[in-house]
């Protein structure tokens, strides 16, 4: 069984993924914002695409799918309570559901927040997670249909996964939020690590994805929410108390978040 997986960039900071079983000449791709990108991918390495994964409904997500279609007739695979809103879309899919591609086997993961269907989707036997807007390196999606306490179950769900899953989220912002996980937890040393890693990368033109689920379970602070450390760091800075409800405290830092710098997501 040899898979390769490859982040394809579009627009300003968004990886499409592209998995491929070379043996077979096939590829399943992940979040097709731009049919283009995935086309002149697929030519190139002489794919037939067999089926189209997508997260949630927003256009850098979706924008592909009817062209990807049309060219190949693939399958499109989305969320249950989004179905209205993914175009082509053949298969609508909830937390527990499990679909194949080639010889892999994918779970589907309710990460509901970042939109109200979010999914996110595991195949362990590549260890691989695409959870779209749900987490990035260092961060989490913007709550622009669910609320705190969804995120904040979401965020524990992934945060259960194998600490050796690489995360293939759908946008490059790991050096931005850098900046933020930096500002509010100054004393981590793995974070230090992996925000100088993101900056080396970055000159580079590299990208910082995949990352591990160890690497952003250390350093992640939206993954940290409820850790001792973090909370006392938290208290000292009197941002909030150290027995406060761990998803309010969630809740404070997406929306402290939110107004730090100028980054939409
Ligand atoms: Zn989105
Ligand atoms: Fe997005």
């Amino acid at each position: 069984m040899s898979f390769t997986i490859e982040l394809l960039p579009a627009f300003a900071d968004n990886y499409i993924f592209l998995v491929s079983d070379r043996d077979l000449g096939l590829a399943m791709v992940v979040d097709p914002g731009d049919g283009d990108v995935v086309l002149r991918a697929l030519k190139e390495r002489e794919l037939y695409l067999a089926l189209i994964l997508n997260t949630h409904h927003h256009s850098d997500h979706i924008g592909g799918n009817d062209k990807l279609q049309l060219e190949f007739g693939a399958p499109i695979i989305g969320p249950a309570k989004e179905k209205g809103f993914i175009p082509g879309i053949s298969r609508a899919v909830s937390h527990g559901d499990t679909l194949t591609f080639s010889a892999l086997r994918g779970e589907v993961l309710a990460t509901h927040g970042h939109t109200d269907g979010h999914v996110s989707y595991y195949f362990p036997q590549i260890k691989a997670l695409f959870c779209g807007d749900a987490l990035f390196s260092l961060g989490c999606g913007r709550l622009y249909e669910g609320n705190t306490t969804e995120m904040w179950e979401s965020l524990k769900l992934l945060r259960a996964l194998p600490d050796d899953t690489n995360i293939y989220c759908a946008h490059e912002k790991s050096a931005d939020n850098a900046k933020f996980a930096l500002a509010i937890d100054k004393n981590n040393e793995a974070l230090k690590l992996r925000a100088a890693e993101i900056d080396a990368l970055r000159k580079q033109g590299k990208p910082t994805i995949p990352v591990t689920m160890g690497v952003e379970k250390l350093c992640n602070p939206f993954l940290r929410t409820d850790q001792p450390d973090l909370r006392r760091a938290l208290a000292k800075a009197g941002v909030a108390a150290e027995d406060a409800d761990a998803a309010a405290v969630f809740g404070m830092l997406r929306s402290a978040k939110d107004h730090f710098g100028q980054q939409r997501i």
